[in-house]
């Protein structure tokens, strides 16, 4: 197969061969001025690492089947991902143990299609105060355990590849040393954390913060709390929720020019109501709105309850408010994720490496998804 476009990165026409679900070859032409309408645009496949569920399945839900992963995946395909995280946030140890055996299933299915990467597990293990706890429910959340995490892994069929938790809890660092000997990525998230701690938990390995600015009381110090530090520390990457909502264009250029291109991944952490009807919603018992602009909001205590907007959003959105690349853009929500991921099989675009495309349009900063291609093969088309 041979796709041709202009090349996200340059805007050069490019021609991209495809054999056997990787690229064999890739042929340059000559230059173009900026897309014009109806210019495609050729673009590694998006990756979120951060995926709760979407149109009404939630991977934390009790009812949760394979078949229902499955719909969810080919759904996100249609939004340009090629490569998912499913996380499971703070619940149950029986119901974690339950849905991680159901995710690891669809993953080794080929309907799958190679799209599942691994799995996020954000919680249990994180901080149980007001505000910095986010929409975790209180009653589960619990200091690290690593034999229990172990059991997680083992109905996660060893595919649990990011564990966010708060690195001020009990046991915290230890934990996080383990999970980087077993090659787990490790997050700091819903935390409320001193300059200390956070400086141990990234010499014991932990390499981003999740949803940097969210995840957070509304009310904190202003010498003395948990952004500055995450903000200063380099070797931290910053994901974050570029929705329009979760963050303010002045934290989104700050943390942008702070961190820079190399060092942020966008992340949707979209959640059920993602893709159903504006309006009010029972979210796990807790009255929520789901606006008509796409902002789920529980309007008394003025809290977010997840994000409903996909990956694709945050890449315009973040293009948009800091003035950035095209490149840049894409590559927070695709390439950096494979590199800090360590999925060495799509971090780049070169000769052998997986097939993984999106080709989309760019008209007035929005971007609309044409095609899809995983793995080598055509999973969505919009003409279809
Ligand atoms: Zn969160």
């Amino acid at each position: 197969m041979k796709i041709n476009g202009h090349y996200y990165a340059n805007n050069m026409e490019v021609t991209i061969e495809i054999d056997e679900g990787v690229i064999k070859d890739i042929n340059w032409s000559k230059p173009e001025g900026y897309p014009q309408k109806e210019d495609l645009i050729i673009a590694p496949g998006f990756i979120d690492n951060q995926v709760n569920g979407y149109n009404g399945v939630e991977y934390c839900q009790e009812d949760l089947t394979v078949d229902k992963v499955l719909k969810t995946v080919r759904e996100f395909w249609t939004l340009g991902l090629t490569t998912i995280v499913p996380t499971l946030i703070t619940s149950s140890h029986k119901l974690l143990l339950n849905n991680l055996k159901i995710l690891s299933e669809t993953l080794q299915s080929p309907q799958s299609a190679g799209s599942i990467a691994g799995f996020h597990l954000e919680g249990p293990y994180i901080s149980p105060q007001d505000g910095y706890r986010g929409a975790h429910p209180l009653k589960f959340v619990r200091n690290p355990n690593w034999d229990e995490f172990q059991q997680y892994m083992e109905a996660a069929g060893g595919h649990i590849i990011q564990v966010s938790l708060a690195p001020e809890l009990d046991g915290a660092i230890p934990f996080i040393k383990n999970c980087v000997k077993q090659g787990i990525v490790v997050s700091l998230a819903h935390h409320n954390a001193s300059a200390n701690v956070i400086k141990e938990a990234v010499d014991a390995g932990a390499v981003i913060s999740t949803h940097l600015g969210n995840g957070c009381a509304n009310s904190i110090n202003r010498r003395e709390n948990v952004l500055w530090p995450q903000l200063a520390e380099e070797r931290l990457t910053a994901s974050m929720i570029c929705d329009g909502f979760h963050l303010t264009p002045a934290q989104i250029i700050t943390f942008y020019k702070v961190k820079g291109c190399d060092n942020i991944i966008l992340t949707s952490d979209i959640v059920h109501l993602a893709g159903l009807a504006p309006g009010f919603y029972d979210y796990s018992g807790e009255m929520v709105e789901l606006t008509k602009e796409g902002m789920i909001v529980n309007r008394e205590t003025k809290n977010f309850a997840g994000a409903s907007l996909p990956l694709y959003k945050g890449i315009e959105h973040i293009k948009n408010v800091t003035g950035c690349s095209l490149k840049e853009a894409v590559d927070m929500g695709s390439l950096n994720h494979a590199r800090i991921l360590g999925l060495t099989d799509r971090d780049n675009i070169l000769p052998g490496k997986r097939a993984d495309f999106v080709i989309f349009t760019l008209i007035d900063n929005k971007i609309e998804i044409k095609k899809t291609i995983v793995d080598g093969r055509v999973v969505y088309s919009k003409e279809n």
